[in-house]
């Protein structure tokens, strides 16, 4: 593992850093700089386009599709400096991390021509559609049909835990397009515009009052033949690319998320004056190792996508599984250091917390406890953490498949 960074790459960190002073609002970063709502929701806005206008949006896609083009190394830098200034770096998470990608990876030059432009300027909202009712982890188990008629794919079933589905444009869908091919084969990947009728979207609430995610219904909803990605009955392994994406995503850079909100937590315990209890310093201490070892898996990472070794689906697993379990349970430890305030709602209705997932104006958590409440989810969605630990048995220890196969999934 090398853990320097070529000389030529610095030059390109200058530049980033002086894009990011000049555009950043004054005073972001700073301690007590906050925003109201409204004001956050015209930053986010506003940030958007001037991503997009200075070309930072998906910067390593091929500059045909309005990427830069961007080596691995570079990307890596340009992801550093945005993480460490806390700065957005996309669009949609949808659009820009799981189906642009997919789409550039498997899609035909029409699809890509058709999408891409739309994803890069966030102009298209996009969501996902894998899960349904009997098919989560076993998400080979999956129902809903896509059938044809003539130039068009015919589609009934239904969806469920499908994020954002409310304010999608189009949502990535997979479906059983044979359903007499063995359960693996016989799904395609299929983009299926979402306002028609036949869709109906119906918001599930979670237990901070917000509602994310839905159930959504497929009664004859129709989608152009070509809508088809990587080819028809080929869903599967497309599915799986999907799946890298959102397990790998933040590989080299999560662990600079997780040192800033610990040392807040840290800030706490020394405040509320915890750190002379012994088990408290013993778990704060476990919490700060961790972000540790996510660091130099971190750069593990990157060195094997350097090298070329390919053990990204393996070690996209691990960090999956790693920085779930640790972020719930140091959620766990700030809500404890909090005491009794942990658990009364001490956010108000103007909090800086658009970019979390939060509850109703009447049921207001503050940004710590809308993150506890997130972090439940965390080891479950994208692929539940038992899921990845499957993955890392089987694919990294070698150790012998599951009795019943199929069980490598998630959304
Ligand atoms: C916040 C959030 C957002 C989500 N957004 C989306 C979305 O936008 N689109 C989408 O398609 N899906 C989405 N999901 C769904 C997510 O992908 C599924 O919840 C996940 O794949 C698990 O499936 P399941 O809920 O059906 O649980 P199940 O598969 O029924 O699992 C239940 C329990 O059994 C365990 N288990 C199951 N199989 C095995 C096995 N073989 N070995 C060991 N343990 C096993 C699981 O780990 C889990 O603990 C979201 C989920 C969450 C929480």
């Amino acid at each position: 593992m090398d853990l320097d960074y070529p000389a030529e790459v610095e030059p390109f960190r200058t530049e980033i850093r002086q894009w990011l002073t000049e555009n950043l609002p004054d005073g972001w970063g700073a301690p007590g700089f906050s925003m109201t709502r409204a004001e956050r929701r015209a930053f986010n806005r506003e940030w958007t386009a001037k991503l997009f206008a200075g070309g930072w949006i998906c910067a390593s896609w091929p500059k045909e599709y309005g990427g830069k083009g961007l080596t691995l190394i570079e990307s890596v830098v340009l992801n550093e400096e945005f993480a460490k200034v806390d700065a957005p770096l996309r669009a949609a998470f949808f659009g820009d991390t799981l189906v642009g990608p997919t789409i550039l990876q498997w899609g035909t030059q029409e699809q890509k021509e058709r999408f891409i432009p739309g994803i890069l300027d966030g102009s298209i909202a996009w969501c996902q559609g894998f899960s349904e009712p009997d098919a989560g982890s076993d998400l080979a188990s999956l129902k809903t049909r896509a059938e044809r008629d003539g130039e068009e794919w015919v589609i009934n079933g239904q969806k469920v835990w499908t994020t954002q589905a409310q304010f999608a444009d189009y949502i990535f869908l997979l479906a059983r397009t044979d359903p007499e091919a063995p359960k693996h084969a016989g799904i395609s990947y299929l983009l299926v515009p979402m306002n028609q009728a036949g869709i109906e979207v119906r918001p599930i609430e979670q237990v901070d009052g917000s509602a994310d995610f839905n159930e959504v219904f497929f009664t004859d909803v129709r989608c152009p033949r070509d809508n088809v990605v990587g080819g028809e009955n080929n869903g599967w392994k497309v599915a799986m690319t999907t799946l890298g994406f959102e397990r790998g995503s933040s590989a080299t850079t999560g662990h600079r998320r997780f040192q800033r909100e610990l040392d807040g937590i840290m800030a706490q315990a020394k405040k509320n004056g915890r750190t002379s209890d012994p088990l408290v310093r013993q778990r704060l201490a476990t919490a700060w190792t961790k972000v540790k070892i996510m660091q130099i898996n971190g750069f593990r990472s990157l060195t094997d996508a350097l090298n070329g070794t390919h053990h990204a689906a393996a070690l996209g697993a691990c960090n999956k599984m790693f920085w779930s379990e640790y972020h719930r349970d140091t959620m766990e430890l700030a809500i404890d250091l909090l005491g009794m305030d942990g658990q009364i709602l001490t956010g108000s209705s103007e909090d800086n917390l658009d970019r979390l997932r939060r509850g109703r104006d009447d049921y207001p958590v503050s940004d710590l406890q809308a993150a506890f409440f997130f972090s439940r989810s965390e080891t479950i969605w994208g692929g539940t953490a038992e899921i990845q630990r499957n993955i890392v048995g089987e694919r990294v220890l070698g150790l012998p498949k599951e009795p019943k196969a199929g069980a490598t999934a998630g959304g």
